[in-house]
């Protein structure tokens, strides 16, 4: 099982559909993407020569052209390595360098930062850029047609090098296998598009975005690159007035912006099929605002590098059940557990917790990364016979709905009392003025630890931290109140849209001391 087969298959079942679209314009039919697939995979075998398992680095914005070279390196039956470009160049020649790729494959705009890299690593033999004659040629020779590559589906098909919000990347190995399964369970669990329909690459192709497109692929659907090369509203306003059954992955970050944008709310929001969210937390203030602007179009999937796209999943249709008597509770958590994946919440000890304990989410399936390419002490941390320990914290109901209350590290003790920020974020959110809220916790001499939030306020002047402070102590225990609230004009966020804690952690030990506290 080949994954590079995938866009001859479709290319049988829809020679002209178009597979791939630049803005409004077709970039390339499914025949023709079969050919370049092809004649890339050619190159690769036959006239470079590279060996079986080699690794081949893409550092694009997004561009038609990842799709190409991804397919056509798997169809040769190379491994992948798909890295962020919003990385830092360190970051980028560090992922190019213990990977060990032979080839990278870069957009126009990098070509100038990446390609003295071939000085600086043995192992990099070739920077190419996509619009350079040399990529030109091998992907338009007229060669014969070739086989796929014969891969077993334990294979390493894609490294995926996990964002991470701390510390070097690690190369989680996702094999032909794992991105079937997450490409089936997607049709089972979230949405079955067809070749009508299309899917709009505005976030990472070298993450989630990309890992949606290749359940496109696989449906023949219509892949559609913005001219931008990345997101924004008012493109994706024009791009949602011109095609019909329009389906793309965003950050919570994302939705919320297109839910802001004038332009995107008065485009004919009856061509949106679905919007899937996931990769840092929504909140449910925001949901309830997107379903009401955008319609019954929201998917949530909760997954990591390590487990790629597929640990659980909140349905549109539960996203719509405002009926059901625990909706608000579901619209909180991250769903179900995905079709083929088991997940459990286990106590330190990895013993089973019971519905309604908290504790933290584990893994199992043929979803899972085989392990991390050459780090075998972060392998033995994460898996553990069979299981994927997340270390994201949080809780079944009676119903199999999971709920995260935040990532173990991001836990706050205070007093001896577990204090989830999520809870608090939530709780912040629901004020008029607040936009954002991100809370962490710092040193305290006396409780071990106290909460600090961080507040970014749609207006200059519209809320106060005695506001907040009154809003904590109507609705939690005194002990979780956040004792200092710092206003900041955005959060940090990484280049996959999520908050930088650890900037913040550093950030709110020089913050002012603690809050007044009120007489109740
Ligand atoms: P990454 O491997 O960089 O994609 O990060 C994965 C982490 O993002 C997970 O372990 C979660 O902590 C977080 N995450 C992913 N999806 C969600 C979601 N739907 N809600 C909340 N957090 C999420």
């Amino acid at each position: 099982m080949n994954l590079g087969q995938l866009i001859e298959r479709t290319a049988r079942l829809f020679p002209e559909r178009p597979a791939l679209s630049l803005g409004k314009n077709v970039f390339a039919t499914y025949r023709e993407l079969a050919a370049s697939v092809n004649a890339l995979s050619y190159h690769f075998r036959t006239i470079r020569k590279i060996a079986p398992g080699s690794r081949i680095g893409i550092v694009m914005t997004n561009t038609p052209e990842f799709w190409e070279i991804l397919f056509g390196a798997w169809h040769a039956g190379l491994i992948a390595v798909p890295i962020n470009p919003k990385l830092h160049s360190r970051e980028i020649e560090f992922i190019l360098a213990h990977s060990g790729a032979c080839l990278c494959f870069v957009s126009p705009d990098l070509a100038p930062a990446i390609s003295p890299l071939t000085e600086a690593l043995i192992s990099l033999h070739d920077v190419i850029s996509s619009d350079h004659l040399k990529y030109l040629h091998m992907r338009n020779a007229s060669v014969t047609t070739v086989e796929a590559a014969d891969v077993l589906p334990a294979d390493t098909a894609w490294i995926f090098y996990t964002s991470g919000t701390t510390g070097r990347p690690k190369g989680a190995m996702l094999s032909h296998r794992s991105l079937l399964m997450m490409i089936l369970s997607h049709c089972a669990d979230l949405d079955q598009p067809g070749p009508e329909d299309c899917v709009v690459h505005a976030a990472p192709q070298s993450h989630g975005s990309g890992m949606c497109g290749l359940v496109h692929f696989a449906r023949g659907a219509n892949n559609i690159v913005p001219e931008s090369h990345g997101f924004d509203a008012e493109e994706m306003a024009d791009l949602l007035n011109h095609y019909k059954g329009l389906s793309l992955f965003a950050a919570p970050t994302m939705i919320n912006k297109l839910v802001a944008s004038s332009a995107f709310v008065s485009a004919d929001l009856s061509h949106l099929r679905t919007i899937i969210y996931g990769g840092a937390p929504m909140y449910q203030a925001d949901i309830r605002r997107a379903l009401d602007v955008l319609g019954p179009c929201l998917g949530q999937i909760y997954g990591q590098g390590e487990s790629p796209m597929t640990i659980t999943s909140l349905s549109k249709a539960a996203h719509c059940d405002v009926d059901h008597p625990r909706y608000f509770e579901r619209l909180a958590s991250v769903g179900v557990a995905r079709t083929g994946v088991e997940v459990k919440v286990v106590d330190p000890k990895g013993g089973d917790l019971a519905a309604g304990e908290i504790g933290e989410v584990i893994v199992r399936g043929d979803i899972l990364m085989t392990r991390y390419w050459y780090d075998d002490q972060a392998t033995e941390a994460a898996l553990s016979g069979g299981w994927l320990r997340t270390g994201d914290i949080g809780s079944f109901d009676q119903d199999g709905f999971l709920t995260l209350l935040d990532r173990s590290k991001d836990m706050v003790i205070s007093g001896g009392m577990n204090i989830y920020p999520r809870e608090i974020e939530e709780l912040l959110l629901v004020h008029p003025s607040v936009r954002e809220a991100a809370v962490v916790g710092r040193p305290h001499p006396e409780w071990g630890e106290e909460v600090v939030a961080f507040v970014v306020s749609h207006t200059q002047d519209g809320v106060s931290d005695q506001d907040l402070d009154r809003l904590c102590l109507d609705n939690i225990a005194r002990f979780k109140r956040p004792k200092a609230y710092i206003f900041l004009e955005s959060l940090p966020k990484n280049s996959t849209g999520k908050v930088l804690k650890n900037e913040l952690r550093t950030l709110a030990k020089t913050a002012p001391s603690e809050l007044p506290t009120p007489k109740v």
